[in-house]
């Protein structure tokens, strides 16, 4: 087995069609897919404080307070609104790897992108959170609440000149009244009623690799929270004799000694190793 890719410049056009090759026949040839996606899975669009929404946000609000607790939803919107092209394309080549395998990921981004894809969303369980729920900051009930997505975009009509931000209400918490925020790991009583149902559905899956052809892709996860992705799939590579692994990472991509023998590690960010070698 390869143990080692090194991408320099001088090795791309060499290494570039037989790694990738490997991958894929990896994929197609397994019963069974699990994919880890990792913090590093994603382009960092800047800080807030720097983007043009957050100069439009403080000049309409002139900084007052009672606005501030639509920040989240600035920065939701500025976000989103300067993806990267290659973060969708990389989602791209992943739902075309995925195509009619039984397959489930594991992300511990925040970003939500992967829901704005085609990938099966009863396959996806992320366990950081992220926007598409509310919950009290005091985690009152351990209740998560269906956002409202009018309030995101009243507030994004409200950046590009559209309507009066005064008008915005604030979502609160039926028993205590404080204001909802996004259930994401950010925050300090983070609810975890989030992605529970997901997460058993993943735990179930994981239960039926066993014995099974797997074929594990671990996409840009580093050491931010080993025991979610990295450990747990260490040991499955470790005690499934029929599965493979493809370690992904620009600097974490080293592999344990009892793993080797079914592990590729890969020292490229996840990213351009999906977009340049399968786009
Ligand atoms: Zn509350």
């Amino acid at each position: 087995m390869v143990d080692g890719i090194n991408n320099t410049k001088s090795s791309i056009n060499n290494t570039k069609d037989n790694i990738a090759d490997t991958v894929w026949n990896s994929v197609k040839d397994a019963e069974m897919v699990l994919v880890g996606i990792g913090e590093e899975f994603g382009i960092e669009a800047g800080s807030l404080e720097n983007s043009r929404e957050y100069a439009v946000f403080m000049e309409m609000t002139g900084g007052q307070s009672r606005f501030q607790w639509m920040l989240p939803f600035v920065e939701e919107i500025f976000r989103k609104d300067n993806k990267d092209h290659r973060v969708t394309a990389a989602y791209d080549v992943l739902e075309k790897l995925l195509q009619e395998k039984n397959y489930f990921i594991i992300s511990v981004r925040t970003d939500d992108f992967i829901y704005d894809t085609d990938l099966k969303k009863d396959r996806i369980v992320t366990p950081c959170g992220g926007y598409r729920f509310w919950q009290c900051p005091e985690g009152c009930g351990q209740r998560i609440f269906e956002r409202d997505g009018r309030l995101a975009d009243a507030i994004r009509n409200c950046l590009n000149g559209n309507g009066k931000i005064e008008k915005i209400e604030m979502p609160s918490c039926p028993v205590c009244g404080r204001q909802l925020i996004h259930n994401n790991i950010k925050v300090t009583n983070y609810v975890e009623e989030g992605y529970l149902e997901a997460w058993n559905a993943y735990k179930k899956w994981l239960q039926g690799t066993v014995n099974h052809k797997l074929c594990v892709l671990e996409l840009g996860v580093g050491m931010q929270y080993p025991g979610v992705i990295r450990w747990p799939f260490e040991k499955m590579v470790f005690f499934n004799q029929k599965s493979v692994l493809f370690r992904i990472h620009s600097k974490l991509y080293q592999l344990t000694e009892e793993i080797r023998e079914r592990g590729y590690k890969i020292k490229e960010k996840p990213i351009d190793f999906l977009v340049n070698r399968f786009v």
